[in-house]
């Protein structure tokens, strides 16, 4: 297995045998005009400087495992971001998104426009739950995180397991969303989310993105095996949430029967927030089996750290609580490894707004929907570690491809990159306030939503 420090380094010596391949904003002189999806693709080494921001980049990640190992229980690479960008100035921040820069204006404010992000896992609670978040308030929090179209889970009550029950979201649904801002529900796979007995497939396949049982994973093989083969007959998808259960080896043992099932019945499978390096090892080896799986993992996953006595999860009021918990280094680092190499199909943010009240009371779950492009702009495209091109797949194009609607057009984004700020919970437009990012520094706030 290799670590995430191995396939940097590999990349970087790609890096200097193709193109430049320097993250923009670096303070190359060189390239801007050749440049695509925040890298220079100009001709490799062309200037002293990106060579040597290269190689800070790989004394960084040194310093970065280095601490890891000295056993930090999270961290955070902003130092490092920082260092890198060196001085922010006004042309400190060349980035160009995959949509291409409107004018040389926009250029030189750091500005990208990017389709509309897609979020295949989300909780608004609603109906059941208004209190933590109704759909409209998800709806807010979605846009000013700069998205286009989420997927909300089934845990609600009425549980939509028939359409008579799911009727209920899609009404609010129906109110909530507008031209640029779309929400398909998830339906649930079994009745009342009990897995017992397959749910109402056929006649809500027209109304939701999939199935899913969300946090309550179906126990049974039998059950779960007879949904999915009903779920392959419609040509739909089932989203499992591998998380029932205590300690981290609980995620593995359902990827496992899962991936299992999906090969024999021939269902499409998408994995929910992947945390672990072993179920990251499992879908590695399903994809190369050509099993029809897909997974997810979400921001909080890739940065965070966690040690054995889950220190950071029983502190400062549960903004480190959800569930599947935060895993240990090694986690980390395969999931960082597995995003770079593709084994990571989308983000997703797993958004699960509680009360105060809750959270104080140990309810599991974080909001994410308005920090996830910063956090993920910020942490691996400003960084290098992968382009602006493959954060756009990760976090919207690839969702549209698992939901088969890539023909469908999203709107564009307008994010303003150049400035660095804080993540203030406060100023979310949801009503969740417990988010593992407080007060980390990032970069991405959305400047203009486009019309369609
Ligand atoms: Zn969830």
């Amino acid at each position: 297995m290799q670590s995430v420090h191995d396939i940097y380094q590999k990349e970087m010596s790609k890096a200097t045998e193709g193109t430049c391949q320097m993250p923009l904003g670096g303070g190359c002189p060189n390239h801007g005009e050749g440049a695509l999806n925040g890298v220079c693709l100009d001709s490799a080494p062309h200037c002293e400087q990106s060579v040597r921001s290269k190689s800070n980049l790989v004394g960084n990640m040194d310093k970065i495992i280095t601490d890891c190992q000295q056993g930090s229980s999270y961290f955070f690479i902003d130092d490092d971001v920082k260092r890198l960008e060196g001085s922010e100035g006004s042309e400190g921040s060349r980035v160009q998104g995959v949509q291409g820069v409107k004018s040389s204006e926009e250029l030189k404010s750091g500005i990208i426009s990017v389709p509309a992000l897609v979020d295949l896992h989300v909780h608004f609670r609603e109906p059941g739950n208004p209190e933590k978040e109704t759909i409209k308030t998800g709806v807010e929090s979605a846009e000013a995180g700069g998205y286009g179209l989420v997927c909300t889970m089934p845990n609600l009550t009425p549980v939509p397991d028939c359409l008579e029950n799911l009727k209920a979201e899609l009404a609010l649904i129906e109110e909530a969303q507008n031209d640029s801002m779309k929400v398909i529900p998830f339906g649930s796979l079994t009745k009342g989310r009990r897995g017992k007995e397959p749910a109402r497939f056929a006649e809500m396949m027209p109304y939701v993105a999939g199935f899913s049982d969300d946090g309550n994973g179906v126990e049974d093989d039998d059950v779960m095996e007879e949904c999915m083969s009903r779920i392959a007959a419609l040509g739909g998808l089932v989203v499992a949430h591998p998380e029932k259960g205590e300690g981290l080896e609980s995620e593995s043992r359902e990827v496992e029967r899962d991936i299992r099932l999906a090969a024999k019945t021939g269902c499409r499978l998408h994995l929910c927030h992947i945390s672990t390096r072993k179920s990251i090892e499992l879908i590695r080896e399903a994809k190369r089996e050509g099993v029809k799986v897909s997974c997810e993992t979400a921001p909080h996953y890739l940065l965070l750290e966690d040690d054995e006595q889950q220190t950071l999860r029983n502190s400062l009021d549960g903004r480190f609580r959800m569930n599947p918990p935060i895993g240990t280094r090694a986690d980390r680092i395969a999931l960082v490894d597995a995003l770079i190499d593709g084994t990571i199909d989308v983000i997703a943010t797993d958004h699960a707004p509680h009360t105060e009240e809750d959270k104080r009371n140990g309810a599991n779950g974080v909001v994410g929907l308005e920090s996830a492009f910063p956090v993920m702009y910020t942490h691996f495209v400003r960084t290098g570690l992968i382009t602006l091109d493959r954060l756009v797949a990760l976090m919207s194009t690839n969702g549209m491809k698992i939901l088969g609607m890539s023909d469908c057009v999203l709107p564009n984004v307008v994010w303003g990159v150049a400035r660095e700020y804080e993540i203030n919970p406060s100023q979310f437009k949801s009503k969740g306030r417990s988010c593992p990012f407080e007060g980390m520094k990032v970069f991405g706030k959305v400047v203009r939503r486009e019309a369609l």
